[in-house]
């Protein structure tokens, strides 16, 4: 019996989960090939976790298992859409699973947002993660005393602590040298974490937040007006109580991290070097778990402002989206196309929501798609060696690994290569 031919694109934890149920429920009958546009597998595991966050970041081992399987093959270094189309891929397989993240900013559609000194989560934490895609976007911190971060989630909290860690407490990480040298010189004194909401709706969790409050160089400020309520009706009540606790904090350090609440954005403000000199917002009031904005206007001095508001899904290749995502009914695009992880719900969740979620899109594949009569990786991998393609397998991403472990340099766990081609030079060993 021919076996089942499955094409998932994108090797973060969505794709690897998917991977890892097909492997393991249909074993021996299944063959799925997870493709990369990266030479490298783990998508926001490796580039968008923050580098102190290894605990994190470990994740990559249980998904290296899912590659391991003697029934999925790692095929990076491929980019649909540019090496091969999202057509070729549906002929060649039974199913295709897409599993592309969001990897575009969500604008904050204010004007000036597109001034030198505005950057958005996702390009800066690819940065400090050293995407390949981030060697050009390189952000110049050297003269950066104040930071106005955007969002009230995660990501925000991690953008405040990188900037704020010593020396010391990055020891154990993956930051680059070249990253660790511009955070520690950028000269930050306040960093401001800005929420349109109030700090009941801010979307924290406990650990993170908590581990602000650890930092050697940085004091935490929030006002004790902000913080007032008993907690009831928060969406984290653990971290709402942590946010309190800080309201007492009298310690100073270096930096002050700073939480401002209910203002929501309206303008970039430029200053006379063309650069961004002050984030302006309206100050909103908070009806049904809804910002509303007031007129009253009220602007935060900046040399850099980090967007970080979430992100949005590309089209893949004419694949409709809506809200963000790729429309979809329970990861179901059309017949033999699915969707799974960021692209199908929006970027929400941690690493661990992905796999209940991936298993029950492959369970559901398993159900609905039957073997046919599809050639899978027999037509699609000779089609890449005709054309010369360079395609990196999970042997040649055990080089990369290797490499980037070795040459890791004092206090750190990895030194990665952050250029396609010494990327692609590390896997040819
Ligand atoms: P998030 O948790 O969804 O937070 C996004 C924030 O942006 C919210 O405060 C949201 O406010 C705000 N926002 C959205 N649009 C806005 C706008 N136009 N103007 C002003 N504010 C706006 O997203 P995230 O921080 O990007 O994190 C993504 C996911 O990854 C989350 O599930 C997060 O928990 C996870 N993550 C986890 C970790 C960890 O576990 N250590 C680290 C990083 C990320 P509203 O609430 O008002 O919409």
């Amino acid at each position: 019996m021919s076996s089942l031919k499955i094409a998932i694109v994108g090797s973060g934890p969505a794709g690897c989960y998917v991977a890892e149920r097909l492997g393991r429920k249909a074993k021996g009958a299944v063959e799925v090939d997870l493709f990369d546009r990266l030479p490298t597998p783990f998508g926001l595991v490796r580039s968008g976790v923050a580098p102190d966050h290894q605990t994190t970041k470990a994740a990559n081992r249980v998904m290296a298992k899912a590659l391991e399987k003697p029934e999925v093959r790692f095929l990076g270094n491929v980019a649909i859409g540019r090496d091969l189309s999202l057509d070729d891929l549906r002929a060649a397989y039974d199913a295709v699973v897409l599993a592309t993240g969001a990897a575009s900013d969500r604008p904050m559609g204010v004007p000036g947002e597109d001034l030198p000194g505005v950057i958005g989560s996702g390009r800066f934490t690819r940065w400090y993660n050293d995407h390949p895609d981030a060697a050009a976007d390189v952000p110049d911190l050297s003269t950066v005393r104040r930071v106005v971060v955007v969002g009230n989630g995660n990501v925000a909290i991690d953008v405040a602590r990188l900037f704020s860690k010593t020396p010391a407490e990055l020891e154990g990480s993956d930051l680059s040298p070249e990253a660790s040298r511009a955070l520690a010189e950028a000269p930050v004194e306040e960093i401001v974490i800005v929420g349109r909401r109030d700090a009941l709706n801010a979307k924290f969790t406990p650990t993170e937040i908590g581990e602000l409050g650890t930092l050697e160089n940085a004091a935490v400020r929030v006002r004790a007006g902000d913080v007032a309520s008993d907690g009831e009706g928060a969406l984290n009540s653990q971290a709402y109580e942590i946010l309190k606790g800080y309201a007492g904090e009298t310690r100073s350090a270096p930096i002050t991290i700073r939480f401002a609440f209910h203002l929501e954005p309206a303008a970039v403000v430029a200053g006379a070097d063309g650069r961004v000199a002050a984030m302006r917002f309206h100050r909103t009031e908070v009806r049904d778990g809804k910002a509303m904005a007031t007129r009253e206007t009220v602007d935060l001095p900046a040399d850099l402002v980090v967007s970080c508001i979430g992100y949005v899904s590309e089209d893949c290749g004419a694949v409709p989206t809506t809200g963000g995502r790729l429309a979809n009914e329970g990861g179901l695009i059309e017949p033999g196309l699915y969707v799974v992880g960021w692209a199908k719900r929006g970027p929400s969740g941690t690493i661990g929501t992905n796999r209940p979620e991936a298993h029950g899109v492959a369970d559901r594949i398993l159900d609905e798609v039957s073997a046919g009569d599809r050639p899978g990786r027999a037509a699609i991998i000779p089609r890449l060696e005709e054309a010369g393609h360079v395609t990196v397998d999970f042997a040649a991403w055990g080089r990369i690994d290797a490499a980037e472990s070795a040459r890791a340099g004092d206090g750190r766990v990895r030194h990665k290569f952050a250029a396609l081609e010494d990327l692609l030079a590390a896997a040819r060993g």
